[in-house]
């Protein structure tokens, strides 16, 4: 096999096909281990060969990476941080020693905004374009979408490379693109019109932003049910499409379904974990696109199948700026299910719940936003945004309060007494949210609308602890 995959660009299965590629997607795991190995002996090898990072960060390796006999072999090779990324890309601007390709040949520069620290930027070769178009596209087509479909992208075009890897999947599926944008002002007015004039069946967002879109939607005196004829929604960048409430809360405003997708930025194509238009919640691991092993936060052991670990990415046919075994830092837990579109790919099943950064430990408990989320969205009288605040008393005693807002409906039959004619109702969402998380949670209730809405990722812990 020549290293990289080259693939015919004018290729489209037909419409009725469950599948892109059948062969790849649908073999027994062991068959496709040897896939994986073939590519990634091909990836390794060339970035050993062209990279001066590797070269010097491989250095003291046990394994020879010229020439990887096993997966096992692969598994020795040292893990990746984001911080060394980005020490790499300091010493050796604007790239790194990672670039493989001449400076010339970068075809696309992306990157990380960089709000927490100097930005990672991302050189990216035609080819890789082309290669990332591809694997978008396949995955996509798992998605149930299918080229007479029209697919609407309402989030923000810039450095950040989500909804061009959404964009460039869509074209490269034969789909109608309609790149929309986010984050103008009166942008989201705009979008809902123009999603009720054009009817996409498809839309690329945020979760946040597709939840708020429909809340506008219905101010503007628009169903979002009846009026837009969205089939199917496709998120990345939070975790929002696989917590089961946040998800059924989409579904139930739109009557479409669900896709979760995504995996960092550094690893585009990022999508390759993707859900398929049969499952219920979570992704499925496209392994022979980009390789994700689950592994143990501490020790990096592999994690055993229904295990929870941190997703660690390797490109499989990156000729530019390959990221190998790069640490994401999410945390998942992973499973071999059966699902009726017949992928053997291991899955994500409860999607990407949390980040070893985001995950909040409070009195020794672990403490995920997403499951407050969860919570908060499966209950009746939510308003629709919320706010995790902890502090610490006494010096030494962690305190989490969840701000939550509550419907406009619930908050006007309180009247005049205010939230303190809400005390039972708090009662309750106090006593629910300390069984679901394990600590003890003050809870404040506050009008519909006193959060702004989030466009964008979600930002909604507030942490004053020193
Ligand atoms: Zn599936």
């Amino acid at each position: 096999m020549s290293w990289p995959p080259k693939y015919d660009l004018s290729y489209v299965p037909p419409g009725s096909a469950e599948h892109w590629d059948k062969r790849l997607e649908t073999m027994p795991p062991p068959e496709r281990d040897a896939v994986i190995l073939e590519k990634l002996r091909g990836q390794v090898r060339y970035a050993w060969e062209r990279s001066g990072f590797y070269r010097e960060f491989w250095d003291d390796a046990p394994v020879d990476p010229a020439n990887l006999q096993s997966l096992d072999e692969f598994a020795q090779l040292p893990i990746l941080t984001k911080e060394e990324v980005r020490q790499e890309q300091e010493a050796h601007p604007p790239y790194g020693r990672f670039l493989c390709v001449s400076p010339e040949e970068v075809y696309r520069i992306h990157g990380t905004s960089g709000t927490t620290g100097r930005p990672t930027v991302f050189g990216i070769s035609r080819g890789d374009w082309d290669r990332i178009s591809e694997a978008h596209a396949r995955i996509l087509w798992g998605a149930g979408i299918r080229p007479a479909d029209t697919v609407m992208v309402a989030a923000v075009f810039s450095l950040y490379v989500g909804s061009w890897g959404a964009l460039v999947g869509a074209e490269r599926l034969g789909a109608t693109c309609f790149p929309f944008g986010a984050g103008a002002p009166g942008q989201t007015e705009r979008a809902v019109e123009w999603a009720e004039m054009v009817k996409p069946a498809a839309l690329y967002a945020t979760p946040s932003y597709a939840l708020y879109m429909a809340e506008t939607a219905r101010e503007m005196g628009i169903d979002p049910r009846t009026d837009f004829a969205f089939r199917v929604m496709f998120f990345s960048g939070e975790p929002g499409a696989s917590v089961p409430a946040t998800r059924q809360a989409i579904e139930d405003a739109y009557g479409c379904y669900v896709v979760d997708q995504g995996s960092m930025a550094e690893m585009t194509p990022w999508m390759t974990n993707g859900g398929c238009r049969h499952l219920e919640r979570g992704m499925h691991l496209w392994q022979d696109i980009v390789y994700t092993q689950l592994v143990d936060a501490e020790t990096h052991e592999l994690t055993p199948m229904g295990g929870e670990g941190v997703p660690v990415y390797t490109h499989l046919e990156r000729e530019s700026q390959p990221m190998i075994r790069y640490w994401s830092g999410d945390i998942a837990r992973w499973e071999m299910i059966d699902c009726a579109c017949g992928r053997t790919y291991p899955t994500l099943t409860s999607g990407i719940y949390g980040r070893e950064d985001d995950m909040l430990i409070i009195r020794g408990q672990n403490v995920f936003p997403s499951r407050v989320e969860d919570v908060l969205r499966g209950w009746d009288e939510f308003g629709g945004e919320f706010r995790m605040v902890v502090e610490r008393e006494r010096g030494y005693l962690d305190r989490l309060t969840v701000q939550t807002e509550v419907s406009a409906g619930v908050w006007a039959a309180a009247g005049e007494s205010g939230p303190q004619g809400l005390e039972a109702l708090r009662g309750q969402v106090g006593d629910t949210l300390r069984r679901a998380l394990g600590v003890g949670v003050s809870v404040e209730l506050k009008p519909e609308g006193e959060f702004e809405r989030t466009q964008f990722k979600a930002r909604r812990v507030i942490d004053r602890r020193e």
